[in-house]
């Protein structure tokens, strides 16, 4: 987008003796800043007066307008009155409005511009506001009402006023301009009112309806479920606004709806009154919300019903409504247990009460394309993530719903409480929501001792491998324009990085620091947006206060360095033999380039927590940083821990491991020399658990990603994880087969190679172990469901499943003579259980599975079915599959389609067919899946294990074709695919000798040796 420049005022500064007048340059830098929200820019002259012989310096301001989507700031929103009915039924759905909406010119000026997105204006009315109207005085019957009736139910509307020259429409900027025929005065209030109509959509965008069907045992019900999206840039879509975060207004707003619904916004029904001339129609008013933006009015009209609790603390209630179909009522038990916990925390937590007398939950009866939506009192979830089945659901289920209402609670505060002022800041409410989950779910479940930090630092590894395979840098905060680049925001770094950058400053800061500064913020900024700056600032005025810390650092350069530079650095540990250690920092090497530019001189502020195998530290202490590399000080010599003597330092660094960025405190990754590789290794092969799992898992992730960008040798990665050989490590082996998998299947063309795989990954140990982590493993490992079957001596496994008995139990479910314990342990981990069932049985198994998949299921089920399913090896089942996303007797959700043909495209028997797929019947997808960037979403998902050069031309000749049919096409997408397959290649070409040496050496070893045995395993 280009920018123009608008010159705004210039001063004269007099420079006198003592220079600059330092405070008038500030204060005007500061106020002119605040005001165009940082779009802003400055010449500096300076000038001699021959004649005074003064020296005068010439500050000229711009203000960076530009051509993207944004509103100028000549117009201030104060107050919306909205009225809505939207007719969601019946084959010409549409929405009517009208709009008051009380607005402050900060310059005189005749022009009001605001968004809009396919809304027709039918009227215009200005008047001056003499006072804020008194929300409870509505009256129904008034023209406005009647005006609003006669429109959508007749079609008929009347001009009231004509009081502008014109309207402007400009389609490629969102907006409308009004000309009015007299101008609106700086510093005075007008009412601006709209008559208009808008579109009822059938995708989650804006004002949307869905039928829906349900069908228990007897019989049916067909119902209309119509309702709001409005984050991004989508309230434009129902309403003229002025639709950006940095906007917060109050809302009173109607709703017009059949009688046998009910409607829903973001605050509690204040009336409910039948139309004047519509039978079977009402109005329901709702009282004023607090100052809020756009993105999180929330309004819809449903039949379903609901249950009630009530939160309270002390005086204070605050009503939670769980809302669904009649059938889901009863599993919404779990999320009303844990719910008022939760939200409880996170009072306490920011030190404020949640500001609305009411909370809503409801379902879309769809799978929108997220998860759920923190419209502030109204939060809408995806149709399964609200409520649990003890009986069909697992466990992990069960967390991860609970973790999505932890993430929207939090957003109760950061987002909406205290708004992000432009979407370029958006990593701050998706990252703070994120980070705080964790805590959350430890309050609320405090048995979940694992899965939340598990997914944390799951989430932390993806923003990683994200930012590691994106072939254009991206940073966290960064420029935004357009709808389309806000929509883009809501990426990986946003919400992961994000996490972890949070993580990463709560452990330098220190826990309590930390929190303080957040109910400071809150405090402050509260009904306001504003920039994530200032809570750096208050965590610096914090620590300026009474800290060593703050004398040297500064949290606001030091988050910059990760906010405004993309990718992370890897940090080199190296011993030097006399007792001391070499830290030093460098830019991960992307596949883009940055020395096209010169060289690469990126340079971060990192802590570094450190620990070492005298004194091992992985507690909230231990990921304090000892130690800092800084841009200005990027290599580092520190001596070995307090030495006692030199010969003793030189000794404890030659025989101890050291560990560096325990529990992954910081956002980097750690490569160290070869001795503490080894050292690590033994540790290891000893005694794993001195090393907890996640800092286990994190040593793993990091080793196997150097080897991919040629910084470590695969022989050093693989005596890493040799231990799995000895004992049953599930999550660190998971991660490891992640990493296996990757490159077997980058080795597929090489026969020999891609079988030792599979001999190599048989010799890890898969049996529970009956003591150790035992404890831990409970919360994890699905596995565990079947120990309590039978003893179980199996020495058949397939992805940490015992063949021979899942088939077993599978038989039994087919024959109706499983029970309820065998019946939950399949449940447990259906999509694997089920996965290893179709991989290994016949055809009656597959129809079973087939007919299952046809029941009414909930979503979530379904889509563990078919993922289960893409595991035949059979080629027409596959087939069958495919064919099921267009049969006409099939309405297989959007959703579903994309998991499961993503999860077929990991199985090589299906990857060509699902391409070919794709290719063949690009625009029917592209239908279906209703949203753009979608099906080229999945070509990606599909292609990502492609190595040769003859996938790389075939691909290269598709994305040309494609390109010549849409223009529209990502070209970061198509560009990362081929990127992606071109790097498979080198290496594939670098690596694969490597690899299959030390493969060999380690099955060869196991066929003729007798296996090591583990000092540890010995000792149980
Ligand atoms: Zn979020």
């Amino acid at each position: 987008m280009c920018r123009h420049k608008v010159q705004l005022q210039t001063w004269m500064l007099k420079v006198n003796d003592m220079g600059l007048q330092r405070d008038t340059d500030r204060q005007i830098f500061e106020a002119a800043t605040d005001f165009y929200q940082g779009q802003i820019s400055a010449t500096m002259d300076v000038c001699h007066h021959a004649r005074t012989n003064e020296v005068r310096l010439i500050l000229t301001l711009f203000a960076n307008f530009n051509d993207g989507q944004r509103i100028g700031s000549s117009l201030r929103p104060l107050h919306y009155d909205l009225v809505l009915l939207p007719i969601i039924s019946g084959s010409s759905p549409r929405l009517c409005g009208h709009v008051f909406i009380d607005l402050e010119p900060t310059t005189s000026t005749n022009v009001v511009t605001f968004h809009g997105v396919d809304i027709t204006l039918l009227d215009v009315s200005v008047e001056p506001v003499l006072g804020v109207r008194n929300e409870t005085t509505t009256n129904f019957s008034d023209d406005r009402f009647l005006q609003l009736e006669d429109l959508c139910f007749s079609g008929l509307y009347v001009s009231v006023s004509r009081v502008f020259q014109r309207i402007q429409d400009d389609p490629e900027r969102q907006q409308s301009n009004i000309i009015l025929k007299q101008s609106l005065k700086k510093g005075k209030r007008y009412r601006i009112g709209l008559l208009y109509m808008a579109n009822v959509r059938d995708e989650s965008k804006g004002f949307y309806r869905i039928n829906y069907k349900t069908n228990d045992d007897s019989c049916c019900h067909e119902g209309w479920f119509g309702g709001t999206q409005m984050q991004v840039t989508e309230a434009r879509k129902v309403l003229p606004c002025l639709d950006e975060p940095g906007f917060k207004s109050t809302f009173d707003i109607i709703v017009g709806h059949n009688k046998a619904m009910s409607a829903l916004a973001n605050m509690p029904e204040m009336a409910t009154v039948p139309m004047v001339n519509t039978r079977d129609w009402m109005w329901t008013s709702f009282s004023r919300t607090p100052l809020m933006p756009t993105y999180l009015l929330a309004m819809f009209v449903t039949d379903y019903q609901h249950l009630e609790q009530v939160y309270q603390v002390g005086d204070r209630t605050v009503k939670l409504r769980y809302w669904g179909r009649p059938e889901q009522l009863p599993h919404f038990k779990h999320i009303m247990e844990v719910t008022p916990k939760m939200l409880h925390y996170m009072e306490t937590y920011v030190n404020q009460p949640f500001s609305l007398p009411k909370l809503d939950f409801i379902t879309a009866p769809i799978d929108l394309h997220f998860e759920a939506m923190e419209n502030w009192g109204l939060i809408l979830f995806r149709d399964d993530k609200l409520y649990h089945n003890e009986e069909t659901d697992s466990e992990d289920d069960r967390f991860y719903r609970t973790q999505i209402m932890a993430h929207e609670l939090a957003h109760q505060f950061f987002g909406n409480l205290v708004t992000c002022d432009w979407w370029s800041d958006i990593w701050f409410n998706e990252g703070f929501s994120s980070f705080l989950e964790v805590d959350i779910i430890n309050h609320a479940m405090p048995n979940e001792t694992f899965r939340p930090e598990a997914a944390q630092l799951k989430g932390i590894r993806n923003a990683m491998k994200f930012e590691e395979k994106h072939v254009k840098p991206l940073t966290v905060v960064r420029q935004v324009e357009t709808a389309d680049e806000a929509d883009r925001m809501f990426d990986a770094i946003s919400y992961s990085k994000g996490n972890g950058l949070l993580l990463m400053l709560r452990n330098f800061v220190g826990q309590e620091t930390f929190q303080i500064a957040v109910a400071t913020y809150m405090e402050r900024f509260q009904f306001q947006s504003v920039n994530s700056q200032r809570f750096m600032e208050i965590l610096d005025e914090e620590l300026h206060q009474d800290r060593e810390f703050g004398r040297t650092m500064n949290v606001t350069k030091i988050m910059n360095s990760w906010t405004g530079q993309p990718s992370y650095p890897i940090v080199r540990c190296s011993k030097t033999g006399d007792g001391r250690i070499r830290l030093s920092q460098e830019p991960f090497p992307m596949s883009y380039n940055y020395s096209s530019h010169g060289k690469d001189t990126r340079l971060w502020w990192i802590p570094l927590a450190m620990t070492d195998a005298k004194r091992p530290d992985f507690s909230h202490g231990g990921t304090y940083p000892r130690i800092w590399l800084t841009p200005d000080r990027p290599t580092l010599e520190i001596p070995y821990f307090p030495p006692l003597s030199r010969h003793q330092a030189a000794e404890d660094a030659e025989n101890s491991w050291i560990f560096i960025n325990g529990q992954s405190s910081s956002y980097i990754r750690v490569l160290y020399d070869k001795s503490n590789w080894r050292l690590l290794s033994n540790q290891l092969m000893i005694n794993h658990t001195v090393i907890p799992k996640v800092s286990r898992a994190q040593l793993i992730d990091d080793a196997f990603t150097l080897a991919v960008a040629g910084l470590l040798e695969y022989e050093t990665v693989l005596d890493l994880i040799e231990y799995l050989t000895l004992v049953n490590d599930e999550f660190v082996r998971s991660t490891s087969q992640f990493h296996l998998q990757w490159m077997k299947e980058r080795s597929r063309h090489n026969e020999s190679l891609y079988q030792l795989f599979g001999e190599y990954t048989r010799r890890f140990k898969y049996e529970k172990m009956d003591k150790g982590e035992s404890d831990e493993y409970h919360n994890l490992i699905r596995l565990d469901a079947f120990d309590q079957l039978d003893g179980i001596d199996c020495h058949n496994w397939s992805d940490g499943v015992c063949v021979d008995q899942v088939l077993r139990l599978f038989r039994a479910q087919m024959t109706g003579t499983i029970t309820p314990g065998e019946k939950r342990a399949m449940f447990e981990n259906l999509e694997r259980n089920w996965c290893v069932v179709i991989r290994h049985a016949g055809k009656e198994e597959w129809e079973w599975a087939w007919r299952a998949t046809l029941r009414d299921l909930s979503s979530t089920q379904r889509i563990k079915i078919l993922s289960a399913m893409t595991c035949t090896p059979h080629r027409g089942q596959l087939k069958q599959l495919l064919a099921r996303v267009f049969s006409p007797t099939i309405d297989q959700n959007p959703h579903e389609t994309f998991k499961t043909i993503e999860k077929m495209a990991e199985n090589p028997v299906a990857r060509s067919m699902v391409l070919n797929f794709i290719k063949n019947n690009w625009e029917s997808l592209e239908r279906h899946f209703k949203r753009s960037g979608d099906t080229l979403k999945l070509l990606a998902s599909a292609a990502k294990h492609l190595s040769n050069a003859e996938d790389l031309d075939e691909m290269f000749q598709l994305i040309f074709e494609l390109q010549n049919k849409d223009n529209k096409l990502d070209h970061s997408v198509t560009e990362g695919i081929l990127d992606g397959i071109r790097s498979n290649i080198r290496w594939a070409e670098k690596n694969l000798d490597e690899v299959y040496s030390v493969l060999a050496a380690r099955v060869i070893t196991r066929r003729t040796d007798k296996p090591f045995t583990s000092p540890y395993v010995n000792t149980i």
